[in-house]
């Protein structure tokens, strides 16, 4: 069986560098590993997503040359996150939180990356009802938080190499649906990531830190083989920070209506990503093959 990758952006905004960056990384890998490709629109967030969005982002991709294998959207597997739900439910390992952000803030430490480390309260107030039916948890506004293991991981980054974490003391039992009744990331693309058959996780170093909880997540759904992971750095501007708000604002969209070609995006960003030596334009092939001998 070939492997599978998968490219998973959020249609919450146009493709930018730092989309283009990713998907390098990803055609990539994939080439070098012969792997199939999945495009995944990552649309959880209904209140982000715009329909041009998603739109964009596959006409975007066909504009630069970027094939791919199959394609899912997440709004469309409603369903397949219920089953999920079930089964961790069947499990005992879910609970509600009716915690309100300004409480979680107020009541919780941040770890050093400043995430929330929910300390459990509302697992404690709800543990001798954890049998209670669906309908009766339903009742008020709330959270629906896994409860992760309290264990070290160790997990491998085919790029930075070996991690020793603990979900329990990152981000503590953590959100899998919210109380708009959306799922959240982490849990939608675990499960996506368990029922596409995704073998490689090629992602930039910007999620790296959700890896140990969504393998706890992965875990407890059953399912043993890990994916490979690999994290790629991230655009960073001349003073080597962080791409600003504005600058991701800058889609590849807005350059193509300039007149801009792919040739000179694919240069410009290898360049940026400290990939090549000047940003003189460069074909996919070789952006990808830059990319292939750094993997
Ligand atoms: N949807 C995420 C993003 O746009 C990617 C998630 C992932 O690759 O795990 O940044
Ligand atoms: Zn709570």
């Amino acid at each position: 069986m070939p492997g599978k990758i998968r490219f998973a952006p959020s249609p919450t905004g146009y493709l930018h560098e730092g989309h283009l960056l990713s998907a390098l990384y990803v055609w990539a890998a994939a080439k070098k590993w012969d792997l199939k490709i999945h495009l995944r629109i990552e649309d959880h967030d209904r209140s982000r997503a715009r329909p041009a969005y998603i739109e964009g982002i596959r006409e975007d991709l066909a504009w630069l040359g970027f094939h791919y294998d199959s394609e899912s959207i997440q709004s469309a597997r409603n369903d397949i996150y219920e089953a999920a739900l079930k089964k961790l439910e069947a499990k005992s390992l879910i609970y509600p939180c009716y915690c309100s952000r300004k409480q979680l803030l107020a009541e919780n430490p941040q770890s050093e990356t400043g995430e929330i480390v929910y300390q459990g309260k509302c697992f404690y107030k709800t543990r001798d009802k954890r049998r209670e039916t669906r309908e009766d948890l339903n009742s008020a506004p709330h959270n629906l938080r896994f409860i992760v293991p309290d264990k070290f991981i160790d997990w491998h980054d085919m790029r930075l190499g070996d991690f020793h974490e603990n979900p329990k003391h990152q981000c503590g039992d953590f959100t899998i649906r919210d109380r708009d009744n959306q799922w959240t990331y982490q849990f939608a693309v675990c499960v996506d990531d368990i029922d596409e058959g995704i073998t490689h996780i090629v992602r930039g170093e910007d999620i790296r830190n959700s890896t140990a909880r969504q393998i706890a997540l992965m875990e407890a759904l059953g399912h043993t083989d890990r994916p490979l992971y690999l994290h790629h750095p991230l655009i960073v501007d001349s003073n080597n920070k962080k791409l600003s708000k504005r600058e991701l604002a800058h889609s590849l969209r807005q350059d193509r209506e300039a007149g801009v070609t792919p040739e000179k995006l694919f240069g410009r960003v290898c360049y940026k990503a400290h990939l090549t030596e000047n940003d003189a334009p460069i074909t996919l092939m070789d952006a990808i093959s830059t990319i292939i001998r750094i993997l």
